[in-house]
């Protein structure tokens, strides 16, 4: 069945870049692309003409969003708070508990990934999210997860995130890793079962992936374990790492290494590695970038970096810099890590920062920002077919308003959109052709009870906060409002 799609501006892939076709058209044939330009006069069987809107290849997310929001909470704490968001040194030993019941994380999943969508991300590859579980995640999580993903119709890369420790915060106030590493041994058995399972389901939409949590919370057993397994079965892996400078001390207590020597010593470095989220490297620094430095490793190796640079930025963090990445011959792709998923709005964040780091107005240029989004990604998972639209591409295609009086005027469309806009303003998108969002809205989803249920859980999630803290603290002491409750106010102009 032939599909034809139409719109004011579309951005085709020329074979070596990106270009802009007004009114432009793509056309598909079941998950393919057969057609991208103007004046097609093939067969059609479906057409649809979205009038103002910008036809982009549909966005990659390799750091998403997994569960309802975690940032909100975590990303702006006191110091006399933030040692409570850990899990105490007693939570851990005795009354570690899932926070949710199978049936309710997979509500949190169908919530993130209805975010995902909506936000016009067509590929994804989920964060963990473990710190309301009672260790990490496991098979049947994550068989879940797939079978929510199948139904929405994102194309994902899953995998159950594992561990072998955990942050905590000890009786002393002091933050340490924890460890169990049987807890380790049995996560990363699920991760192979699960790439099992996905291999059976034979899915072109969904790939069984390694995504361990965190270096720092991974024997060097779990590492050397993941690269093998990886290799055997040319598995991706993701890892966190290079995002904290504590990291390294860490390490060095654990196994006697740095980051970057485990990379190495593990053999991680030997597989098709993507790391979450670099921003410990300045690469201004000569030494980072100097032969054996930090990027040099990370281009022989063809490590990905996922930049996430609204969700760092959050954090205080940033990459210094996106262009001296880029320029090292080391693939950058994007992620949203937390809520919002909104590719645009981190594209806006991450160019802005990278003028002020490189101090010029022409350093992170939109181009090489939305590559990332798009050629990036599909690099990081050697999907040469994804990312773009041209024939013989798969048709993962996202489309975005530029019709709103609220978008002001259109120069160039993705400025524009970039300028002035976010990724709320997608209102379609196909995954290997097939529609999953399509006027705003995801058929067969409720999206008010979704919500709802996404509030209730959310509140819950919250409150558990306080059976973790050490000091056992209320949920509004660890995340105090922006202005004190009141019940009544008096009148303006009385004290
Ligand atoms: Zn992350």
């Amino acid at each position: 069945m032939y599909t034809k799609i139409s719109a004011r501006y579309v951005l085709g892939f020329d074979g070596k870049q990106h270009t802009l076709i007004e009114h432009g058209e793509v056309v598909f044939e079941g998950a393919v692309i057969v057609f991208v330009g103007r004046g097609y006069d093939g067969p059609v069987d479906e057409e649809r003409d979205y009038g103002k809107s910008l036809v982009i290849p549909g966005l990659i997310d390799l750091d998403a969003l997994a569960d309802i929001d975690h940032l909100i909470l975590d990303s702006w704490p006191s110091p006399e708070v933030a040692a409570g968001h850990l899990w105490s040194e007693n939570y851990f030993a005795n009354n570690r508990r899932d926070v949710f019941s199978p049936a309710e994380r997979a509500k949190v999943r169908e919530f993130a990934l209805a975010q995902l969508a909506l936000h016009g991300i067509t590929t994804y590859m989920p964060i963990g999210s473990e710190i309301h579980s009672s260790w990490a995640e496991g098979l049947d999580e994550l068989v879940d997860m797939a079978r929510t993903s199948r139904r929405i119709g994102l194309r994902g890369y899953l995998g159950p995130a594992y561990r072998s420790g955990v942050h905590v915060t000890t009786a002393a106030g002091d933050r340490e890793v924890h460890f169990d590493e049987a807890r380790g041994v049995a996560g990363l058995q699920d991760a192979q079962d699960f790439l099992d399972f996905a291999a059976d389901l034979a899915d072109p939409l969904i790939t069984g992936v390694l995504l361990p949590c965190r270096i720092e919370t991974l024997s060097e057993n779990l590492m050397r374990e993941t690269a093998r397994i990886a290799r055997e079965r040319d598995a991706l892996v993701r890892l966190h790492c290079l995002q904290s400078p504590l990291e390294d001390g860490l390490l060095l207590r654990s196994a006697g290494r740095s980051v970057l020597e485990l990379l190495e010593s593990t053999g991680l470095f030997g597989t098709r590695l993507l790391i979450p989220h670099g921003v410990v490297i300045d690469a201004r620094n000569p030494a980072a970038a100097a032969a054996g430095g930090p990027l040099d490793l990370l281009a022989r190796h063809g490590v990905s970096i996922v930049h996430c640079p609204l969700t760092s930025f959050r954090y205080q963090k940033q990459l210094v810099s996106f262009d001296r990445f880029r320029e090292a011959g080391v693939n950058l792709c994007l992620g949203t890590d937390s809520f919002p998923p909104d590719l645009v709005r981190g594209i806006d964040v991450g160019m802005h920062l990278t003028r002020l780091v490189e101090e010029r107005p022409d350093a992170g240029a939109l181009a090489d920002y939305f590559d990332a989004a798009t050629l990036g990604g599909a690099t990081a998972l050697g999907r040469p077919d994804l990312g773009r639209l041209a024939p013989g591409m798969q048709a993962d295609i996202t489309v975005v308003s530029l019709a709103g009086f609220a978008d002001g005027v259109v120069e160039d469309p993705l400025r524009t959109l970039v300028l002035n806009g976010t990724a709320r303003q997608v209102t379609d998108t196909f995954v290997a052709g097939r529609a999953v969002v399509v006027d705003g809205a995801l058929p067969g989803l409720d999206l008010e009870s979704l919500r709802a249920e996404g509030q209730q859980l959310f509140d819950r999630m919250r409150a558990a906060y306080s059976e973790r803290d050490s000091r056992r603290r209320d949920p509004d002491e660890l995340f105090p409002p922006t202005y004190p409750p009141a019940d009544i106010v008096a009148p303006a102009g009385v004290s």
